[in-house]
């Protein structure tokens, strides 16, 4: 074990799970966050995480003591002030990122290595902001990071190799499959394969080639996967494919805006949000796709 006290930055959706899978797999872990207010919602988070964890690993004592473990902080230099690793997963904007590094630059031991999970921004865009360039690099979970347990990790040209091969250490210590990324890799690994492939089964059905279904079930029958474009667009939720259609329209590419409205006014507006609202392209628990006779006609 290289690690030992790590500080989970930002404890929201992804911060919430990489602090309860840390103290689950005996980590000293401390939740820093911007206030009281926002520590108080991590709380009702690990609430939850705690029954997850111990009926997902069949060991509620387990569960409860990486509740009662957690130590949390609104002061970022108590929060760090003996920590090996510092997992950033405060919100995916560049001013906040920035800012948090700035500051963090200016607190953390010298020994802190800094990893952090975001989803679209490159380690490089932050490396000079965060004082130590050679101890940085991201480290990517992907959401329900207990049973999705990936982790990618990725530095930027002027990571040190060595502090990745710490941190890939420390991934599989908490339960993950850890994925060495050799160079830096906007979307990393899943992402680059899924974003494209997500687009083309939304292209196919803005275009009227075929509906959800049929498409699900082409690609389903023909590779054997478990699931299509629309049930994993289901289980994503409508809200990301929609923002990356606007954002995309704005950068002038031709049809995203259709595509977005559709999506819009066919889904989002209409409530149909995906699997957690109970509809998306497939109404749930029992979607369609996931029904034994849906490949066999
Ligand atoms: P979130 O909005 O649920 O949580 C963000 C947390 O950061 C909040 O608790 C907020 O109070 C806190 N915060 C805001 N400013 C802060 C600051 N200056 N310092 C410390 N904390 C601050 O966001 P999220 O979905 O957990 O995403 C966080 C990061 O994880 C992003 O970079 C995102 O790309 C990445 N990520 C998200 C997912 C996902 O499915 N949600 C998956 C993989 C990676």
């Amino acid at each position: 074990m290289n690690y030992k006290n790590i500080t989970i930055a930002g404890s929201g959706v992804l911060g919430s799970q990489i602090a309860f899978q840390s103290a689950f797999f005996g980590f000293n872990v401390t939740v820093y966050d911007i206030n009281e207010a926002a520590i108080e919602k991590a709380k009702t988070l690990f609430a939850k995480h705690k029954e997850t964890y111990g009926a997902f690993f069949n060991d509620t004592a387990r569960a409860e003591k990486a509740l009662e473990s957690l130590h949390y902080a609104t002061d970022l230099a108590e929060a760090v002030k003996d920590a090996d690793l510092v997992i950033e997963a405060v919100p995916e904007r560049m001013d906040i990122k920035k800012g948090f590094y700035e500051q963090l630059a200016q607190v953390a031991p010298e020994k802190t290595v800094f990893a952090s999970n975001s989803s679209t921004m490159l380690p490089s865009q932050f490396a000079e902001f965060t004082g130590r360039p050679e101890k940085f690099l991201a480290l990517h979970f992907a959401n329900e990071i207990w049973k999705n347990n990936t982790a990618e990790v990725m530095g930027h040209p002027g990571t040190d190799e060595k502090y990745a091969l710490e941190v890939i250490e420390f991934s599989r210590e908490i339960g993950m499959i850890p994925f060495h990324l050799h160079k830096e890799q906007p979307g990393y690994i899943l992402n680059s394969l899924l974003v494209p492939f997500l687009d083309a089964g939304l292209q196919l059905w803005a275009k009227g080639v075929a509906d959800p279904e049929t498409i699900d079930k082409n690609w389903m029958i023909a590779t054997g996967a478990p699931a299509g474009p629309f049930g994993i667009l289901d289980v994503v939720g409508m809200e990301t494919p929609y923002n990356l259609n606007v954002a995309k329209a704005q950068a002038g590419v031709p049809g995203m805006q259709e595509l977005a409205d559709k999506i819009k006014t066919e889904y989002i507006d209409q409530g149909k949000m995906g699997v957690n609202s109970g509809e998306g392209f497939y109404k749930y628990p029992d979607a369609a796709y996931l029904q034994p006779d849906f490949l066999k006609k």
